[in-house]
C-alpha cells in the first residue's frame, strides 16, 4: 500500500468545525475557499500533511475575515417543525402535525406537511423533497427529450455539490443526473436545467447551437440562469443544520 493512502487527507479545524482542511499534493500554496455546498470553508493544504500546521496558522490569522465570509452565506434552513423551507421557489412552513400519514404540501397556505416523529422529521422531509424532485425532473426530461426525438435511458436524482445537472452518453445508454435541490428552486428554473441537459443529447458542448436549442425548448434560459447565479447558494441552505 502506498504511503499516502494510509494518511489522512482531510481534517476539521479544532476551533471552528465549519473549516475543513483538504490535502492537495499538487497544490502550490495554501488557499481558503468558501464551500457553499458544504456550508463552510475549504482550506487547501498543499503538498504534504506536514504543511497542515502552516495552513492552520494561516487560517487563524485570517479568522476574522473568514467569519465575515461565513456571515454572507444564506441562513441554514434545518428541517424542524415550524421552520421555513424553500420549496418550488417559495418559502413554505414545515409542519409535522402527527406521527403517521403521507407527506404533502399546500401551495395556497404555503405549508409543507410531513407527519413524523421529531427524530425522523428531517430524514422524512428530505426524502419527500427528493421524491418531488424526481417526479418533476423526470416529467420535464421526458417532455424535452421527446421534443428532440431523443431517448434518455436513466435519470437519477442525487445530492450533487457542484453541478445542478449532468448528461453522459455512453455505449450503455444516456444518463442524466440532477441535484434534488432543484425542487427548491422555482419550477421554471428546474425546467430550464432539464432542458439544458436534454439539449446535451444533441450538442455535447456549450456552443451557439447548443444555446439556440435551449431557447427552442424553453423561453426562460436567461432568467433561469440569472436565478441560479443569484440564489443557487440558497438551495444548499435547505435542510442544513447550521
Ligand atoms: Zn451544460
Amino acid at each position: 500500500m502506498p504511503e499516502s493512502s494510509r494518511e489522512n487527507t482531510s481534517w476539521v479545524d479544532e476551533k471552528d468545525a465549519r473549516i475543513i482542511y483538504f490535502l492537495r499534493p499538487r497544490a502550490r500554496r495554501i488557499s481558503i475557499k468558501m464551500d457553499t455546498a458544504g456550508r463552510g470553508v475549504a482550506v487547501t493544504v498543499p503538498g504534504h500533511a506536514r504543511r497542515l500546521k502552516d495552513a492552520q496558522k494561516f487560517v487563524h490569522e485570517k479568522y476574522d475575515w473568514i467569519l465575515v465570509q461565513l456571515e454572507t452565506m444564506p441562513v441554514a434552513q434545518p428541517f424542524v417543525d415550524g421552520g421555513e423551507v424553500l420549496f418550488r421557489g417559495e418559502l413554505y412552513k414545515l409542519y409535522s402535525p402527527s406521527l403517521r400519514g403521507h407527506p404533502s404540501f399546500n401551495k395556497e397556505l404555503g405549508h409543507l406537511i410531513v407527519p413524523a416523529h421529531p427524530d425522523t422529521l428531517a430524514g422524512r422531509t428530505k426524502r419527500f423533497l427528493i421524491r418531488e424532485a424526481r417526479e418533476a425532473l423526470t416529467n420535464c426530461t421526458h417532455v424535452h427529450a421527446s421534443t428532440l426525438g431523443k431517448q434518455v435511458d436513466k435519470i437519477s436524482v442525487r445530492d450533487t455539490s457542484s453541478r445542478w445537472g449532468s448528461c453522459v452518453s455512453r455505449k450503455s445508454g444516456t444518463h442524466i443526473s440532477y441535484s434534488w435541490r432543484l425542487v427548491c428552486a422555482p419550477p421554471f428554473v428546474l425546467d430550464y436545467v432539464a432542458a439544458h441537459e436534454c439539449a446535451h443529447l444533441v450538442h455535447a458542448d456549450h456552443s451557439k447551437n447548443f444555446w439556440g436549442l435551449c431557447d427552442e425548448l424553453v423561453d426562460t434560459v436567461k432568467p433561469a440562469k440569472a436565478w441560479l447565479r443569484k440564489h443557487g447558494d440558497k438551495l444548499h441552505a435547505v435542510g442544513a443544520e447550521n
